[in-house]
């Protein structure tokens, strides 16, 4: 038997699509193995201004679909302080909260494991982030919708830059990771993809359209990484119009509606697996650890090593075919 009689599930740092889905398998698996459960409003602030609401199974119905949280989420300096911490477990205390499921990105991570170490109260985390950029898991919550709303904007981009012969740039989000553009421009057919882990010179970008024009291509569609070292897709299409007037160029930045939506069946069935693999980790004694998706194996690991841990995630074969493909 357990000691754990009351979990608490929060969201925190940026949304993203399959979290509310996550929310719903924690709470139900939580009740399902007679523990009761508390939902903490607004990330590591609602910890701190005791805004703490008591779950029961019809408090998740319908959410499954729902993008975005809804425990909300916030950004809490005041929980990089000891008062801070201090007052938040006093709150945790107060409902009798004994343990927490953290679904977010590093920073909530770091918030998780700092806190847990100071106060001893058991945290699993869920890697919740649609940048994909996480150690431990080969996916985390909201990329694979984030992905496919990239997508479908470019099909809807490549219509237009087809129909009027245009160079298009668009900027899709990830400042450190480039898992999103890489991903969304293989699926896409960009000419050319440029990642913050790839320096890729303006002239060998140039170089590419050139050759695409000498193969007759009417369009194109460069995909850049908000983190490109070449600073955006506005300064990408400015460096390139000046050496290259080719085509009549346009830039798109997709920007926040990349994180909305409803999720893809991937990231219900990942929110899912994970939520109830986080809860069952807590009932079984465990503690400090990440949830991870690892050759569609549900593993854990470590909270400390994933977050000292730094990987190159791009797959060697999709950077490969990037060039080919297009
Ligand atoms: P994400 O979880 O998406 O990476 P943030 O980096 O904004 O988002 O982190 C979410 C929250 O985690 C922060 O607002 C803060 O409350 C908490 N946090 C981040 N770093 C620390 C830290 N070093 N110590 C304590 N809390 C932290």
């Amino acid at each position: 038997m357990s000691h754990i009689k009351k979990i608490g599930v929060f969201t925190s740092g940026g949304d993203a699509p399959g979290m509310n889905a996550c929310i719903r398998a924690v709470t139900r698996t939580a009740l399902h193995f007679g523990c009761s459960v508390a939902g903490i409003k607004q990330g590591y602030q609602g910890m701190i201004d005791d805004n703490i609401i008591e779950m029961n199974r019809y408090s998740v119905s319908n959410i499954m679909q729902l993008g975005g949280t809804i425990l909300k989420t916030a950004r809490c300096i005041d929980f990089k302080t000891h008062q801070g911490m201090q007052k938040a477990y006093d709150n945790l205390k107060k409902h009798n909260i004994d343990a927490l499921v953290a679904i977010g990105g590093d920073g909530t991570f770091t918030g998780a494991e700092r806190f847990s170490g100071i106060f001893n109260i058991p945290v699993i985390c869920v890697p919740g982030t649609i940048d994909n950029d996480l150690y431990g898991s080969d996916f985390t919550l909201g990329f694979d919708t984030a992905t496919n709303t990239v997508i479908e904007a470019i099909d809807k981009i490549r219509d237009t830059a087809e129909s009027h012969d245009r160079l298009f740039f668009i900027e899709v989000m990830g400042r450190d990771a480039g898992c999103i553009a890489l991903r969304a421009g293989i699926a896409s057919g960009a000419e050319a993809i440029m990642l913050p882990e790839k320096d890729t010179a303006i002239d060998d970008l140039i170089k590419t359209l050139e050759d695409g024009a000498a193969i007759k291509k009417s369009s194109s569609i460069v995909i850049v990484a908000e983190g490109d070292k070449n600073g955006g897709a506005i300064n990408v299409a400015k460096k390139v119009k000046e050496k290259f007037d080719f085509y009549d160029t346009k830039v798109t930045i997709l920007g926040h509606l990349q994180r909305g939506g409803s999720p893809s069946s991937f990231d219900r069935v990942l929110a899912c697996r994970m939520g109830f693999a986080a809860v069952k980790a807590l009932l079984n004694g465990e503690t400090r650890k990440m949830v991870g998706l690892r050759g569609n194996n549900i593993k854990f690991i470590d909270l400390t090593e994933s977050l000292r841990e730094r990987e190159f995630k791009l797959e060697d074969d999709l950077l490969e075919m990037s060039t080919i493909l297009a």
